[in-house]
């Protein structure tokens, strides 16, 4: 059994630490509002008011928070307090360069850290079966993996500090892209007279097969489980998508890498959310490029 203190207990940090209070770890669990806070304590977390009291004796601490500049500030708190070897865990979805600085805080108090976003969504956050992607030392993701093993069903390592973070954006870079051509090649169909099933059962078993098409299929019908079938509620929000692609906009420009069609859904998901469409699912996409719902 594992003392964990799990910092950020909202949409996905709530249900995260509830799945490891499940699995028998004693969990302290921080949060700003009180609502997060009520709801983590229905599910057996035990609730601190501060970090100050919850952190000196656990062998972990987990942050699941909304960017970049919040997990440096709770990292940068958190490191005046933790013992030394205590294993630091960000699970939030931020920037590269945030998360190799919040690598370099812990170095500097001497702890073991990983990088470790999520793909999965609430869903898979209450269900346990995220992927986590790490970044990080070997020794790190060994001490992580069986925590993380609790509230997700794959773990992988994908290197050194921030290649956590960067496997996140890329992969939700080609989700993003993908889906904005899934969307506009049924729009064209729709345009030239062809059934949403009719192209749905071509390209499903062609090249242009793709995960936005055959799992989450963006017109109503062949996929009856995509967030379509369901007046787009979500699912994975329009706003969470536009924060993804921007976060690789911005490590694109860091890195110097030219990712023009990121660039162009980002700018699209940029309108989609400016029209007011933000807390839809993204596949919703498709009306703004049909031309119905861009204001
Ligand atoms: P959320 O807004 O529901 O939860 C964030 C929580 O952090 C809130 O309860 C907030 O009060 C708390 N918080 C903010 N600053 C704090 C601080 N200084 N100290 C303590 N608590 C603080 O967000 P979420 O949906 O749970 O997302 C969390 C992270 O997971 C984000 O980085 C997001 O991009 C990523 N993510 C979300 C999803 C999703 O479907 N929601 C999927 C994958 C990844």
């Amino acid at each position: 059994m594992t003392t964990i203190v799990f910092v950020g207990l909202g949409n996905m940090g709530g249900p995260m630490a509830a799945n490891l209070v499940k699995a028998g770890h004693t969990v302290r669990g921080f949060d700003l509002s009180d609502a997060s806070l009520a709801a983590a304590a229905r599910s057996g977390v035990a609730t601190v008011r501060s970090l100050d009291d919850a952190i000196a004796d656990a062998d972990c601490v987990i942050t699941m928070l909304p960017k970049g500049a919040h997990v440096l500030s709770v990292w940068s708190e958190l490191c005046g307090l933790v013992a030394d070897d205590t294993l630091l865990i960000d699970c939030s979805t931020i920037d590269v360069d945030s998360a190799r600085k919040a690598h370099e805080l812990a170095k500097g108090c001497a702890c073991p850290s990983l990088d470790a976003p999520v793909s999965g969504g609430t869903g898979g956050a209450t269900a346990g079966t995220l992927t986590f992607m790490a970044g990080g030392s070997a020794e790190a993701f060994r001490r992580a993996e069986p925590l993380l093993s609790v509230m997700g069903r794959k773990v992988v390592h994908c290197g050194d500090a921030g290649a956590g973070q960067a496997a996140k954006i890329c992969n939700n870079m080609i989700l993003g892209i993908s889906m904005i051509g899934v969307c506009e090649a049924f729009t064209l169909g729709e345009k030239l007279g062809l059934s949403h099933q009719a192209l749905f059962d071509v390209a499903s078993t062609s090249s242009g097969q793709c995960w936005s098409l055959t799992s989450y299929c963006p017109v109503p019908g062949p996929v009856p489980a995509s967030p379509a079938n369901n007046g787009y509620k979500p699912g994975f929000a329009a706003t969470l998508m536009l924060k993804d692609l921007m976060l690789a906009q911005e490590a694109a420009l860091s890195a110097g890498a030219a990712t023009p069609l990121g660039a162009q859904a980002a700018q699209l998901y940029g309108l989609f959310d400016k029209a007011g469409n933000g807390s839809r699912d993204f596949s919703a996409i498709i009306e703004m490029l049909r031309g119905g719902s861009d204001g």
